[in-house]
């Protein structure tokens, strides 16, 4: 993984003043549950699907290398029953197969010592079809063109569900080669990681034998079978395909082209071209709602792989080409080379973020990729920039270090959060700057190329970039990846042209965070000046002969992971050159006055102040930044009596710019122009905009007589703003179109269109659909968050989850199950929640979910203490404004 739509995740605080450097790998001293004595080195798995039965039957031969004499075999198995085993063609007695549900384990009792060298295990197998994205499962969908039901069949392994589909050493360290079989109806077609080398008849239907795959870890297999269609190119030797249901491959279209490039640039950047004969891109309508970067085989949910010009967004353009690139970059980070064990899964998820990022930036650099995008891009979750959404968290008692211990199946999955991905990429991204482009790369190669088909932990990749960089690389690095959290650096102007500067630990709703150093590579410029850098090496620092006219700003491009506070004579001079500053600095200074005034360390006149100096801009992710904020406070102030004041105020705010671009798209329109219309839509119509709302109202009524008027990069937000103020006819009508469409991107449209809706009538509507099978089953309960979310009203969310609590969680995967309730508590702003909230989870939650259960109430705790600072603070901003000369915006609109 994978990107997930991932509830929220995160582990207690581990808080070590001791940093101890990580060694390189070595086999032997990877943790993990299963014994190193015995290694397989090739799986044969043969599998027979029942599709009615929810079934299916499994054989398979397993080549082992013992290292040393054993008495027994331990491997994984979960839900799998073990019809018979033998060893070296001899049958072991059913007493001697043990399975454990509990420890996932299957033991086998050998009559014998089992010595040193080659041997051969045969397991025969049962094992069944889930609903939910867990090993195998099935898929119920409308098929594109006639709507007829139809049931395709997909697997999803990472992290250790590779156990449920065939018993097998499942821990990432344990490579080996897999030669798959499968048998599937004549007319269908499957797909696993490597092309396929024989078919026949057979009773039944045919026999699929596909070729093995290159030693790798289990998890990264993947089977994939249905009624399918597939468009094809090569790139050099690769054979590339995008795999979709029948009658939408050419919606692959764009992915296909998309891949071509990528790959080529991936083959270029890490030195060692890409290694298997084909790559396959597999779109499938369920299961899970992100995409798995299994070898050669890439899985999709099919919004985030396809395109249709005629009714797909700009918006689900760029997640397309940003998510390939994530998925591709793990074809190597991860597939060719993998971590050892889960602890290190930042190696994985970190490095195919940052690198995903940066190859969709260098494609398409108007589309702002470092400023904006977020992904996973989690409905129930505020949209923002992928390095702030990681700070936000990692400013909290409830984050942990990058690299964490890794002990249970549980612990492995909840490893994938943000501070995994986010807080990993944007280390990474500060790691390149400082290093520079050549030299980081030079690593990245020497790296691939002496742990092909291996493993690594990150003490590998900090030694082949130091050996590459002539810098103490893991020294640097150790203070980022191995302790919690993040600096905040201050700066202070003295008399004499120099700067001092002295670094904190960077801490919101976190009183006694105990205090931690960092080694932060900074970077400074001076207006009018070059750009330089100085490595901050303890708690003091300075800059010296900056003239005491000329403003200094900090985290050059925003691209450190630090904060800035500033004293006012520095502050005062950065207001005054904000026209002199590029989009990327504005967006790091406005996203740092807003993270002072979350800490309590500035009033939010400091934030406002700042939007009010800007100069007019149509920079997206400029404006983003903005919305984001107002968006947080109007939510925070839901049915208080300051809203009202507030929406007005915001609207001043945002106005100006949306009618500088109109509601008309023009050709010369920038994507991000095209992507900021929609975003200011949506915006100004949560902030109760009239005209907005009349203007939504009245497309959406044109729409429904001819849809082609509406282009598709409006329809998300157009649909939202309706949907927000719908009564039950308008309601139903939404409802109508999204039961109709077989397009999972637009029907993702018109249900988040129906959450939306805070007419409490139609909230009780919207919520029953999560029981049903409308939406695939993992987007299913997703609608709740989004109500949650939206509606304004999270308590009847909430009791209609508390209320249906098995059912939704039947749809659920297992981390899903820990985080779900947690999840719809973080809409609250309300101190008693968080006792409710704990009082739950006492006695319905497993034990599992605690840091989930931690970060809610956190959370709730947070937005109770913000809510009552934030609400007399923005009354005296507001009224000092009106009270000031009236400025042209604040008068116009309302
Ligand atoms: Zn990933």
């Amino acid at each position: 993984m994978r990107i997930q739509l991932l509830f929220l995740v995160a582990e207690f605080a581990i808080m070590s003043s001791a940093l101890t450097l990580e060694k390189p790998f070595s086999f032997k001293d990877t943790p993990g549950k299963l014994p190193k004595e015995v290694v397989p080195t090739d799986y044969s798995v043969r599998i027979v699907p029942d599709i009615d039965k929810l079934t299916f039957a499994g054989t398979e031969t397993v080549k082992l290398n013992v290292r040393s004499a054993v008495r027994q075999l331990v491997l994984n198995a979960l839900e799998l029953q073990i019809e018979a085993a033998s060893l070296d063609g001899r049958e072991l007695p059913a007493s001697a197969i043990k399975t454990d549900t509990k420890s996932e384990l299957l033991t086998l009792a050998l009559p014998s010592e089992l010595p040193t060298g080659e041997h051969t295990l045969t397991l025969r197998f049962a094992g069944k079809i889930n609903e939910q994205g867990q090993g195998l499962f099935y898929m119920r969908y409308q098929e594109y063109g006639s709507g007829a039901r139809k049931t395709m069949l997909g697997t999803q392994f990472e992290a250790t569900d590779a156990r449920r589909f065939f018993p097998c050493w499942d821990e990432p360290v344990f490579r080996a080669r897999v030669q798959l079989t499968a048998v599937v109806p004549e007319n269908w077609l499957a797909v696993s990681n490597m092309p396929i080398e024989s078919e026949k008849k057979i009773d039944g239907g045919k026999e699929v034998r596909f070729a093995a795959t290159p030693p790798m870890s289990s998890y990264l297999n993947v089977f994939v079978a249905g009624e399918l269609d597939s468009i094809e190119s090569r790139s050099g030797p690769t054979q590339l395909r995008v795999i979709t249901t029948k009658g939408k491959a050419e919606m692959g279209r764009y992915a296909l082209e998309a891949t071509a490039k990528i790959l080529q640039y991936y083959n270029d950047y890490f030195g060692v071209a890409y290694p298997l004969p084909k790559l396959d891109q597999i779109a499938i309508p369920g299961g899970f709602g992100g995409a798995m970067e299994n070898w050669g085989g890439i899985t999709y949910y099919e919004s985030k792989l396809l395109f249709d010009p005629k009714s797909s967004s700009a918006e689900t353009k760029q997640d397309i080409y940003e998510v390939l690139a994530h998925e591709m970059a793990h074809q190597w980070f991860g597939d060719l080379v993998t971590m050892a064990w889960w602890d290190n899964l930042w190696l994985n998820e970190g490095f195919a973020s940052w690198m995903g990022s940066k190859c969709t930036a260098h494609f398409n650099p108007e589309w702002e990729v470092w400023l904006r995008h977020e992904l996973p891009r989690d409905p129930s979750r505020r949209v923002g920039i992928a390095k702030e959404a990681a700070m936000e968290g990692d400013a909290r008692s409830t984050t942990h270090p990058i690299q964490q211990p890794v002990a249970t199946e549980t612990e492995a999955n909840s490893a994938f959060d943000d501070i995994t991905y986010k807080k990993g990429q944007s280390f990474l991204r500060m790691l390149e700057s400082f290093l520079g482009e050549n030299p980081f790369r030079a690593g990245i190669r020497r790296y691939m190329a002496a742990h092909s088909y291996s493993n690594t932990t990150t003490a590998d990749l900090w030694n082949a970039l130091s050996e590459a960089s002539g810098k103490p690389v893991a020294e640097i690095a150790a203070g980022w990846t191995e302790q919690p959290g993040f600096p905040l650096v201050k700066v202070k102007r003295e008399q004499d042209g120099n700067v001092s500067l002295s670094q904190e630990r960077f801490a919101v709703n976190f009183t006694k965070a105990p205090p931690l150093e960092w080694k932060i590579p900074l970077t400074y410029a001076v207006t009018g000046e070059t750009p330089a850098t100085l490595l901050m090496t303890g708690k003091f620092g300075s800059i010296h002969n900056i003239l005491p006219d000329r403003a200094l700003k900090l985290n050059v491009n925003g691209a450190g992971n630090y904060r800035v506070e500033y004293d006012e004579p520095s502050w005062k001079l950065l207001l005054g050159v904000l026209k002199n500053l590029g989009v990327e600095d504005r967006v790091n200074l406005l996203s740092d006055a807003w993270a002072l005034v979350q800490a309590n360390r500035a009033p939010i006149g400091l934030y406002f102040e700042l939007v009010e100096k800007l100069p007019a801009s149509t920079d997206l992710a400029e404006r983003e930044q903005i919305t984001h904020v107002l968006d947080f406070i109007n939510r925070l102030l839901s049915g208080s009596s300051e809203q009202e004041k507030f929406q007005q105020y915001a609207r001043s705010l945002l106005r100006p710019t949306f009618d500088a671009i109109g509601w008309k798209a023009e050709p010369e329109d920038r994507p991000a122009t095209v992507n900021l219309r929609g975003s200011l839509i949506t915006a100004l119509g949560n902030l109760n905009d009239p005209k907005i709302i009349a203007a939504c109202r009245e497309r959406f009524k044109d729409f429904l007589s001819n849809p082609d008027s509406l282009s598709p990069d409006l329809r998300p937000a157009v649909f939202s703003v309706v949907g927000r103020y719908a009564d039950e006819s308008t309601w139903n009508e939404l409802h109508q179109l999204g039961l109709k469409t077989t397009s999972i991107e637009e029907k993702q449209n018109y249900y988040d269109a129906l959450a939306d809706a805070i007419d409490p009538k139609l909230v009780k509507k919207t919520l029953p659909i999560a029981l049903t099978d409308e939406l695939p089953t993992s987007r299913a309960i997703f609608l709740v968050l989004r109500v949650a979310r939206e509606s304004g009203h999270p308590n009847v969310a909430w009791d209609f989850a508390r209320a249906n609590i098995k059912a939704l969680l039947a749809k659920a995967d297992a981390l899903g199950a820990n985080t779900y309730a947690p999840s719809l508590f973080t809409f609250f702003s309300d101190n008693l929640r968080a006792q409710e909230l704990r009082t739950y989870a006492k006695k319905s939650l497993p034990v599992a979910s605690s840091p989930q259960v931690a970060k809610a109430v956190d959370e709730i705790q947070f937005q109770s203490e913000f809510k009552s600072r934030l609400a007399p603070q923005l009354s005296a901003w507001i009224d000092g404004k009106n009270t000031a000369e009236p400025r042209i915006s604040a008068i116009r609109d309302h």
